[in-house]
């Protein structure tokens, strides 16, 4: 049998279409392997979000040319953000690569490549939480993001395609779905009927044996009231929004074209509490970015303060070369400033993660099983909240209720009661 082996890296987006591929390949007749120097097929999934990535991406390539050296039949393809519309230029720096495929134009390069032998899928252990991607690409140019240079426009997949994937994800031994978009509120608008994310959700809260739904990520000036609804009543859809805010000052905001101010996000959130009381909110936040400065930091800060979140990712600002902040903005903020305010976040994140988990203590968590670590099992509440506990029987894929014994900023733990 043929080998193959996928190296990832960056965002949920870059991981769906991982597991994608694998799986195409796999129905070809092909076998996973880790080892690089077994594989007849590798794939490299980039991502460029960040110069530290982009530069393991050109080391891992630089890598791989004395591999495809040694096997001259090995078929070497890239895909991800490093493959943008000029591949002349990639196959000039990269000539070991055969192929540069972007991001969800998979099948067409396949076809070329695999035995073109349809094998029946293999049933075993496939993850009980995947990614589907619903919308490829972004309309949306943030002054500091790369992404729509390099994933292109938005073009979204047809309903009944996604419900059939999820079904045949599901037959496999899928329970939980996330759904997967750059911006998931713009799902729809370039499909016949202008479906929308929440049409969408309503579809799949009626696939059996699915039971949970998520999706990420939102953008604060597409969500409407039609969605949060959708999310308030439609009883697989989690009650977990992540909602990234990147600033809690409007010039900046505003540099950053974002498209809403401060007070539109607010009102959103409280919008989003009053319809679901017990929803869990994740942000993401840039600090550093160009001529911040220390009072705008600070009111940031006062927002996160505010608007206590379950979750916050914080990034200190990299510019990327071909967005308009690189181009326009002087990166002007030192280096240690952006690691002292990133702390500041951190800290305070910490210390409200804190407070918000340890209101868990005693209670009773519906917990979907993903899997082991070191021994014990791993699940996730509805709110997205990572669960432990331990049991000699096999909960894998199980709704298990777990009673919260001890919290942490970034874990519960508990033990097992009755299991749905
Ligand atoms: S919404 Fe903004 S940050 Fe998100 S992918 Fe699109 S351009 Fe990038």
């Amino acid at each position: 049998m043929p080998n193959y082996h996928i190296w990832t890296i960056g965002c949920q987006m870059n991981k769906a279409e991982s597991e994608r591929l694998a799986s195409f390949l796999e129905q070809r007749g092909y076998q996973a392997t880790t080892a690089a120097e077994e594989a007849d097929i590798i794939v490299l999934n980039s991502c460029v979000v960040r110069q530290s990535a982009e530069n393991r991406v050109v080391n891992k390539l630089h890598t791989l040319r004395q591999l495809k050296k040694l096997h001259p039949g090995l078929t070497l393809a890239v895909t991800g953000c490093l493959v943008n519309s000029d591949t002349a230029a990639l196959k000039k720096a990269f000539p070991h690569v055969d192929y540069f495929f972007k991001p969800g134009d998979w099948p067409q390069w396949l076809e070329k490549v695999t035995l073109g032998q349809v094998l029946p899928h293999p049933s075993n252990g496939r993850t009980v939480s995947v990614y589907v991607p619903i919308i490829q690409g972004c309309n949306n140019f943030c002054s500091y993001c790369i992404v729509p240079y390099r994933r292109g426009r938005e073009r979204s997949r047809p309903i009944d395609e996604i419900v059939s994937e999820v079904q045949e994800l599901i037959r496999r031994g899928a329970r939980e779905i996330v759904l997967l978009g750059q911006n998931v509120d713009s799902y729809g608008h370039d499909l016949p009927d202008r479906p929308d994310l929440a049409d969408l959700l309503t579809e799949l809260n009626t696939v059996d044996g699915l039971a949970r739904l998520r999706f990420l990520t939102n953008h604060p000036k597409d969500m409407t009231r039609k969605l949060i609804d959708a999310i308030a009543t439609r009883d697989k859809v989690c009650e977990h929004i992540s909602l990234p805010v990147q600033s809690g000052d409007d010039d900046i905001l505003k540099a950053m074209r974002r498209g809403y101010t401060v007070e539109h996000y607010r009102q959103l959130v409280a919008e989003i509490r009053r319809r679901i009381p017990e929803v869990a909110l994740s942000t993401d936040v840039i600090v550093g970015f160009p001529s911040e400065s220390e009072e705008q930091f600070r009111r940031t800060v006062d927002l996160l303060s505010e608007l206590r979140f379950d979750t916050v990712h914080v990034a200190g600002y990299s510019p990327r070369p071909g967005t308009i902040a690189a181009g326009e903005l002087e990166n002007n903020i030192p280096v240690a400033e952006k690691r002292r305010r990133l702390s500041i976040i951190e800290q305070l994140q910490e210390s409200i993660a804190t407070e918000i988990n340890a209101r868990l203590m005693g209670q009773a968590v519906e917990t979907l099983v993903e899997g082991k670590t070191r021994g014990k099992w791993r699940g996730r509440t509805r709110s997205d909240k990572l669960v432990f506990f331990s049991d000699t029987g096999d909960h894998l894929g199980q709704l298990a209720n777990i009673r919260i014994e001890k919290t942490s900023p970034w874990s519960l733990q508990g033990k097992l009661g009755k299991v749905a």
